[in-house]
């Protein structure tokens, strides 16, 4: 079911749905996978489900295991991809105000191409 939160109009949902373009690095049948528009890093990947998931707190609960997998596969896929794998990267996922999530729809950026900092600045 999906989240009774989940705006059909959010962004990513729009160019799932084609209406607006993005630069395209991979698919498979459960996610996309696309550069940045305001890249933060040398490389600035978002990796999301094509379902209508929230956040990874929605997804955890509500995809199916099939879904899941994909996920977390469509993430190796686009590090390698994108060369984020040969030097390493950081993974993150922001959930709601407080971590700071603008666009309700699940998604995972993979920063890297250069070293990407601590881990939060103080
Ligand atoms: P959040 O703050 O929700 O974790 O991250 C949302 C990300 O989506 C931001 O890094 C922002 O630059 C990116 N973004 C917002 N609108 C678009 C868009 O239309 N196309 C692409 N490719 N990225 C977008």
């Amino acid at each position: 079911m999906t989240h009774p939160s989940y705006d059909t109009e959010n962004i990513f949902a729009k160019i799932l749905r084609k209406e607006i373009p993005c630069k395209k690095l991979s698919e498979c049948p459960h996610t996309l996978t696309f550069y940045d528009i305001n890249p933060q890093a040398p490389i600035h990947i978002l990796v999301i489900p094509k379902g209508s998931y929230l956040d990874m707190d929605d997804f955890s609960k509500s995809a199916s295991i099939e879904e899941q997998a994909a996920f977390v596969a469509a993430i190796g896929t686009a590090a390698e991809l994108s060369g984020a794998h040969k030097k390493g990267y950081r993974l993150i996922s922001n959930i709601g105000g407080f971590g700071h999530q603008e666009v309700p729809h699940l998604h995972v950026h993979i920063l890297g191409g250069e070293p990407i900092g601590p881990m939060r600045m103080r």
